[in-house]
């Protein structure tokens, strides 16, 4: 099939979560099975290209009145054949975010408008015609939008359009105006079952109402985002569509997060050996001047402090945790509030609670290798990828039962030993204690159990290969739909 996957992030060129690190590995998975996939995505400021080669000529794009004229830059998905398109266009997208001023102003409606406007123009500058153009999130909701009531959707009418949901929760609202740039059709677009949004645009529900097959990237947070608590004012949408709606997990990169091979980490170590793992412990105490004690529980949490990932919960738990003898040890950035508390409670250094505000990948790594468990309250989580982490790096993760952490998650079976990490229902500092009291218990009373866990979560299968079959059982679905 030739596949166009069409988005705002893409690893390692921009990530500002999970959708980035999809984006970045399943289209090799795809290509490594035979297909012709491809990646378009903006060329922001803060753009990491690599070593990116100038398309000829620009690209003229109808937007508005006029002609948007854009750049086309050309590079490759590290250690693959997969090529990444960039879109250039310096008014819109010389930014030094990925989403720019959130403010639901025309500028930045724009932004994204121009990139789905443009994603029809480079299938023709390119001369491909896509099978599949698969979207992500909201950002790249207005292809599917367009490819029913745009201009181009004649020319496009034997392409399925699949749109993935990664999170529910981030929805702008758009000024109306912003149908023009696209040559939209206004009465049909502003109907309140496609793009209208009480006198706005919200292009996400647009997208899900006209996408051929949506997908999600949990089976549980599929069915949770058809729940008024879940599904951020886009449940009804998503309870019309239920029948079109495919939960499939995410990967993990197999050659990033390796516990063998992870060149981030002090030692290395495998299921049968963990002698690294235990080095690993006593590095990140020393270096975060936590007490260097191996037998000591180590909890660890690596997270955008968000309001979605129960890290104010956490904190709130603290002094309970570190009551039962834990050592804590917190990355995160997001939420000045959050920083704040953490930063506050790391003041103490009484060697067992350390804390570091920013944004740092080595650390990530050495955390998720260096602790004994792993927390992810999560009020929702769509999929997550550090439990994923954890889990084949030998850290049993303590989460909330929701979306993925529930589909990817094992509880523990206190009779056989089983399991791959422990589940809380109710987010309050109570039961967070409790589950992470009842985890200790079993690190320190049942050894056996808690080794027995460790390698069912090690081995465990989280690679893309297995995944990218069900993206291609689904595209083939969706064409098969379209095309009927
Ligand atoms: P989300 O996409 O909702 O932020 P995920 O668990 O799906 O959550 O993915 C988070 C990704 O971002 C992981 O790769 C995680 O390691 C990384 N990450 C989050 N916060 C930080 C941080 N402060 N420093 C380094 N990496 C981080």
């Amino acid at each position: 099939m030739k596949l166009l996957f069409v988005a705002s992030e893409c690893v390692p060129f921009a990530k500002a979560g999970g959708l980035g690190d999809v984006v970045g590995a399943l289209p090799k998975a795809l290509k490594a099975m035979g297909h012709d996939v491809r990646v378009f995505m903006p060329r922001y400021g803060v753009l990491r290209v690599r070593s990116p080669e100038r398309m000829p000529g620009p690209m003229g794009v109808p937007f508005g009145e006029g002609t948007a004229w854009c750049g086309v830059l050309e590079d490759r998905l590290p250690d693959s054949e997969v090529p990444v398109y960039f879109l250039e266009h310096n008014e819109l997208f010389d930014d030094d975010s990925i989403y720019g001023h959130d403010d639901g102003s025309l500028h930045n409606a724009a932004r994204f408008a121009l990139l789905s406007r443009a994603t029809f123009e480079l299938c023709r500058y390119l001369d491909f015609e896509p099978d599949v153009i698969h979207a992500h999130d909201w950002p790249s909701s207005w292809v599917p939008v367009m490819m029913n009531y745009g201009p181009e959707a004649p020319a496009f009418r034997r392409t399925a359009s699949v749109l993935t949901i990664h999170n529910m929760a981030h929805q702008p609202r758009f000024p109306v105006e912003t149908l023009d740039l696209l040559h939209l059709p206004r009465p049909e677009v502003l109907r309140p079952e496609c793009c209208g949004d009480y006198g706005g645009l919200n292009p996400f529900k647009g997208g899900l109402y006209n996408a051929t097959m949506i997908t999600t990237v949990s089976p549980t947070y599929a069915r949770e985002i058809r729940s008024p608590e879940y599904g951020g004012g886009l449940d009804g949408v998503m309870r019309f569509r239920a029948a079109d709606v495919v939960g499939i997990l995410n990967g993990i990169d197999d050659e990033v997060w390796n516990p063998e091979t992870d060149s981030y980490l002090p030692a290395n170590f495998r299921v049968d050996d963990l002698s690294g793992k235990a080095a690993c412990k006593a590095a990140l105490q020393a270096e975060l001047g936590l007490d260097v004690a191996p037998d000591r529980p180590l909890l660890g949490l690596v997270s955008r402090l968000s309001p979605q990932k129960g890290v104010d919960v956490v904190l709130r738990t603290m002094d309970g945790l570190l009551g039962l003898n834990a050592q804590v040890v917190m990355l995160g950035s997001g939420d000045p509030a959050l920083e704040a508390m953490m930063r506050e409670r790391s003041q103490l250094r009484d060697g067992r609670f350390a804390a570091w505000v920013g944004y740092n990948e080595a650390l990530a790594h050495r955390i998720e290798a260096a602790s004994d468990f792993f927390l992810m309250p999560s009020r929702f989580e769509p999929c997550g990828l550090n439990q994923l982490y954890s889990q084949r790096y030998g850290t049993l993760p303590i989460v909330r039962a929701t979306g993925g952490l529930e589909d990817t998650i094992e509880q523990y079976d206190p009779n056989t030993g089983r399991g791959t990490g422990f589940k809380l229902w109710d987010l309050h500092e109570g039961s967070l204690y409790e589950t992470v009291r009842w985890a200790l218990s079993v690190y320190r009373d049942r050894p056996e159990h808690y080794r027995r866990m460790q390698k069912a979560a090690m081995e465990k299968k989280m690679g893309w290969e297995v995944i990218a079959r069900q993206y291609e059982e689904l595209y083939l679905w969706a064409l098969e739909r379209r095309r009927a």
